[in-house]
């Protein structure tokens, strides 16, 4: 199985369902996955508990898969850090190709866009932090 997209993840899964969380690496925004029902086809005459536990965890690994590709839309890496973040976490630097998450963009890199400050109006995320 693949490492969760972000630091922080959650499984909402049961004998129903399926749906994960992922959390921004900064400000812990949450993305949640559509929720998948598990299939019941056939389910009912699968009386070995030990068989259904192991469909559900065989579905629950493959819908686990499509939710942390999913969240890849919803989360942009930093290319500094490597920190998974949402829109708001993420600078898009207007004046140069330098894209980078609010964190980097807050320890003081020289080559940060310096409107990078608590003054910062629109497009970088410290202000929303
Ligand atoms: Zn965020
Ligand atoms: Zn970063």
């Amino acid at each position: 199985m693949s490492v969760p997209l972000t630091k922080k993840s959650t499984d909402h899964s049961n004998l129903a369902v399926f749906s994960f969380s992922f959390y921004c690496d900064i400000c812990g925004k949450e993305w949640k996955s559509k929720s998948v029902p598990f299939e019941s086809d056939g389910f009912s005459i699968i009386e070995h508990e030990e068989t259904r536990r192991l469909i559900w965890a065989k579905e629950r690994d493959v819908e686990f898969e499509k939710a942390n590709l999913e969240a890849h839309l919803f989360f942009n890496l930093c290319p500094k850090c490597g920190k998974r973040v949402c829109d708001a976490c993420f600078n898009y630097n207007q004046n140069s190709e330098d894209e980078r998450c609010a964190d980097c963009c807050a320890s003081g890199d020289a080559s940060c866009d310096a409107s990078c400050d608590a003054s910062c109006d629109a497009s970088c995320g410290i202000k929303n932090r």
